[in-house]
């Protein structure tokens, strides 16, 4: 199609949007592609909604082609369904409530779980209708705390959500595996460089589910993933691969030493002229309070000294749902020494120890005594008791657990990512509480076996800015651009104009799309707003070019000022097309 920019809704704008820090929600304003209304609450103008639209067409294509039918369930929701499974209080201010004009409950969905399964506790009886994959594509709303990024965490925002039914958990391991292989089409397609990264540590109601992380500086999740092979993780749940021991040293008598005042490791490992890696870090937690623990256990955790203790990982060794660190008090009392002084050997508590920390030889740890630390501490040698248990964050450098489980040297590297997706296998979760059951080949009634799919769409528009964009402005997979051609006009003489009408008309036949710079402004201005607006190839006619039948033809990819190349007029269309891998 063609769309002439003087009859087109583009408001580009020079300066950079006061409340806009990341690149994608800067560019995004800039280039007139969506205007915020309120926090987190966004307008798609043209161009944007054109991306929005050609992701969705790629989703729904993949999806379709994977078996799933699409639905479409209301964003508007009666409460009862929240209620029967709890998550009318679980979700709390996240949800948006509303109160119908009779005072019944209402809200607005944030994800339909309870809606899907409704639909299908109704319509399937028997498990000749199974497996189902059903999927949308729809508004979601969510009262997120702290809405940022613009589109990239909004509080109303497009998500895709699909949600599979089947028979048993070998069914839904299967449908899981489809599901999977479709978003790797769909992201693949969409030109994103990304990790398929598991999302959980397995260790507390350990679900299979992975997310589809987008790779960018910008990213709020920290991941790792190997350099050899395709492990990827988060780096809360990342298995950290284990080592042969390194070389033995002679271990040397435990003794105390004087450490006036220096409580960081920083600080008394330059006092002692000791490497950091060879300290025993040793930090305090509490954990929520319990029967035998109404005050909540105070547990000591050790890691090397240049390696940071995972809370989450630490909470699931420990099988409880979270641990706090533990304030000066309680670190005074459960060690009877000033902050910076803790450490495992007569600690009264608990002690856990990361692998690494356990196979140091000769440590440095804290003396439970202010001003006193402790030198040549061995756990092989008994010096204190722990429990062993990977309890740190992945980081940089760590050797990959499948390599190293292959006897292969993979090491992590860390990514910052944004979750594209997520999907999810929910087992009986929704069904048992809903009783959506369904008659088995046995005749004995069971629930269905759910998993459920999600990808933000909204949010990969402004994923793929953060990907593809440079100084001047975005750079669209041509997938997903909103056209597929910028074509500048350089002055309005009729003769220009009818060329340029002539080269739009044989581009449009071949299915390219247009964006067609017809406005009476300097050429500077026309570049300027190619280049923010970042369609994958731009092409310009003037007086000059027309002189010698000819137009000029630039990638948006390419840097260089003279990187453009001359094509006759004749044989620009076809030569786009072929560029664009839709050539005749
Ligand atoms: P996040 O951890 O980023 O808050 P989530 O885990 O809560 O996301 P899901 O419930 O898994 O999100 O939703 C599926 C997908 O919807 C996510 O993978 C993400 O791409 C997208 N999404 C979630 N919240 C938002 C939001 N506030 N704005 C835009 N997209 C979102
Ligand atoms: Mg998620």
């Amino acid at each position: 199609m063609l769309q002439r920019f003087t009859q087109a809704l583009i408001p580009t704008v020079k300066e950079t949007p006061a409340e806009a820090t990341n690149a994608s929600h800067i560019l995004l304003m800039r280039g007139g592609f969506v205007r915020q209304i309120g926090a987190g609450i966004y307008n798609f103008l043209p161009l944007g909604l054109r991306v929005l639209r050609k992701i969705e067409n790629v989703v729904r294509q993949e999806m379709d082609r994977a078996g799933a039918q699409e639905v479409l369930m209301p964003a508007l929701l009666p409460g009862e369904y929240f209620k029967e499974t709890g998550r009318w209080d679980l979700y709390g201010d996240v949800l948006f409530r509303i109160r119908d004009r009779k005072g019944g409950d209402y809200h607005l969905g944030p994800t339909h779980e309870e809606i899907i399964t409704d639909m299908v506790r109704r319509e399937v009886k028997s498990y000749r209708q199974l497996p189902l994959n059903l999927y949308q594509i729809q508004t979601k709303f969510r009262d997120e705390p702290r809405p940022r990024g613009g589109i990239m965490r909004g509080r109303e925002f497009t998500m895709k959500d699909a949600y599979s039914f089947d028979v048993d958990e070998a069914g839904a391991l299967k449908s899981y595996e489809n599901m999977r292989d479709a978003y790797r089409r769909i992201f693949d397609r969409l030109g994103l460089t990304y990790r398929i990264v598991q999302a959980d540590s397995g260790a507390i109601g350990g679900k299979t589910s992975a997310e589809f992380q987008v790779l960018a500086d910008s990213g709020e999740d920290a991941i790792v993933a190997c350099d050899a092979c395709d492990y990827a993780a988060n780096v809360e749940a990342a298995e950290i691969g284990q080592t042969p021991p390194g070389p033995e040293f002679p271990k040397e008598e435990t003794r105390e030493v004087h450490t006036p005042g220096k409580g960081a490791i920083a600080d008394v490992a330059k006092f002692l002229k000791v490497n950091a890696k060879r300290f025993l870090k040793s930090l305090l937690y509490v954990t929520p309070a319990s029967d035998a623990h109404p005050q909540g256990e105070v547990v000591m955790a050790c890691v090397r000294g240049d390696h940071e203790v995972n809370e989450i990982k630490l909470a699931n060794a420990l099988g409880v749902r979270e641990v706090h660190l533990a304030t000066e008090a309680d670190i005074e009392r459960a060690t009877g020494a000033n902050v910076g002084y803790a450490g495992p050997i007569g600690f009264a508590g608990r002690v856990l120890v990361d692998p690494g920390g356990a196979e140091l030889t000769n440590a440095v740890t804290g003396a439970n005594k202010t001003d006193y630390h402790l030198m040549g501490v061995n756990l092989s040698r008994g010096d204190y008791k722990a429990d062993v248990k990977d309890i740190r964050s992945a980081s940089e450098g760590d050797p990959c657990p499948r390599c190293a489980a292959r006897g292969e040297s993979g090491k992590f590297k860390a990514y910052k990512g944004i979750e594209g997706g997520h999907i999810f296998i929910l087992g009986t979760h929704y069904s048992s509480k809903m009783r959506a059951t369904f008659l088995a080949q046995d005749g004995s009634e069971k629930p269905i076996v759910m998993g459920c799919y999600g990808i933000g769409i909204s949010r990969l528009v402004a994923s793929a800015v953060e990907q593809h964009h440079d100084a001047d402005g975005i750079q669209w997979p041509q997938a997903i651009a909103p056209y597929h051609v910028h074509l500048c006009t350089l002055g309005t003489e009729p003769e220009v104009m009818q060329a340029a009408k002539g080269l739009c008309d044989a581009l449009v036949e071949r299915g390219i799309d247009v964006l067609w710079d017809d406005r009476d402004e300097r050429p500077g201005v026309k570049f300027k707003d190619a280049d923010l607006v970042g369609l994958p190839w731009r092409v310009t006619i003037g007086a000059k070019t027309l002189a010698r039948s000819e137009c000029e033809l630039k990638a948006r990819s390419n840097r260089d000022p003279k990187g453009h190349e001359l094509l006759t007029l004749a044989d620009a269309p076809e030569a786009i097309a072929v560029k664009l891998g839709m050539g005749r």
